[in-house]
């Protein structure tokens, strides 16, 4: 005969089991539910393409093919290695456009480019490129720099276009660097320092032109240039932008600056700046694409 405690203990015992059960699924549940991920929608942008780099005024991510990035440009403005930092609303969709068309045209004269074509209105598709690390500056008018370091006027012209290295690096504050520097610290070779050399005078002379045209001086402007390898062959391209940001572009007629040195010296009207020089170029985006009608020229 079974006793009434002993018939009562494993109904019982059934139960809590049950009830434990229950318990630990709902708390699972929960648990997963709390440590969902916060944005899922960039969850899935991260999984489709991985970022690379984050630097002052772009991102870099993986392109679409082996061999491409997507850079997408930022309104994030930093000045003098980052002492100051801000933001200049719509300044990424600006630099996205300008330096689309810039390279375009620097493509056509037969300098190759990594530009392969804009995605959307921040974002353009490059070849990836191993950047050679130094800067090269081209300068045809006395500003920035090169005027405190001679103690000359800004604005003056020089009497002739000069070219400076500067070493990529930020914690080092882009240091000028010569060309002994450069081929004994092997960041690139006296041949790769020729072609960069004669490709930039190039480039300068070409953009100075085309911002002639449309009533604008360029006063200096800084190039990035990258390695791309074709088997055991090894070309130099163009990489990164040319924009307001890596240009000095003054007025013509007023002398009035129309690039980043409005942000950098509290000018005020940063934005306009931008603004005029898309609208001078014909890449202002006011109603979409339909909208650009090539660049406005000065008679
Ligand atoms: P930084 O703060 O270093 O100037 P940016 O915000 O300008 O960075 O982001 C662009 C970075 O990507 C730069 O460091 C530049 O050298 C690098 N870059 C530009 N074009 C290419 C390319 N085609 N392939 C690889 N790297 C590139
Ligand atoms: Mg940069």
């Amino acid at each position: 005969m079974v006793s009434r405690a002993a018939a009562v203990q494993p109904a019982s015992l059934a139960l809590l089991e049950v009830s434990w059960s229950c318990y630990r699924t709902i708390r699972s549940r929960w648990r997963a539910w709390v440590r969902r991920p916060a944005n899922p929608w960039k969850v899935e942008t991260d999984m489709r393409r991985r970022r690379i780099y984050e630097g002052k005024g772009k991102v870099l991510y993986e392109g679409p093919e082996p061999g491409t990035l997507v850079q997408y440009f930022k309104d994030d403005a930093g000045s003098f290695q980052n002492e100051k930092q801000g933001v200049i609303t719509g300044k990424g969709v600006l630099n996205n456009r300008i330096s689309e068309y810039l390279m375009t045209r620097i493509g056509e004269i037969g300098i190759p480019t990594h530009f392969m074509r804009r995605l959307n209105m921040r974002e353009q598709l490059v070849r990836e490129v191993e950047i050679i690390p130094i800067s090269l500056i081209v300068r045809n008018f006395a500003a920035g720099s090169l005027a405190e370091r001679f103690g000359l006027q800004e604005g003056i012209p020089l009497p002739r276009s000069i070219v400076e290295f500067c070493l990529k690096s930020d914690e080092l504050r882009d240091p000028l660097v010569t060309e002994e520097h450069i081929t004994a610290f092997g960041w690139a070779t006296i041949q790769d320092l020729d072609e960069l050399v004669q490709m930039s005078l190039r480039i300068n002379d070409f953009l100075s032109g085309l911002f002639y045209g449309t009533g604008v001086k360029l006063v200096d402007l800084k190039l990035e240039f990258g390695r791309i390898w074709d088997d055991d062959e090894m070309r130099i391209v163009l990489a990164d932008e040319i924009s307001p940001d890596s240009c000095r572009l003054w007025d013509l007629k007023t002398n009035e600056k129309l690039d980043k040195d409005r942000f950098r010296r509290g000018l005020g009207k940063v934005e306009e700046g931008y603004q005029e020089i898309a609208r001078r170029l014909g890449v202002l985006p006011e109603a979409g694409p339909i909208d650009m009608k090539g660049p406005e020229v000065m008679q």
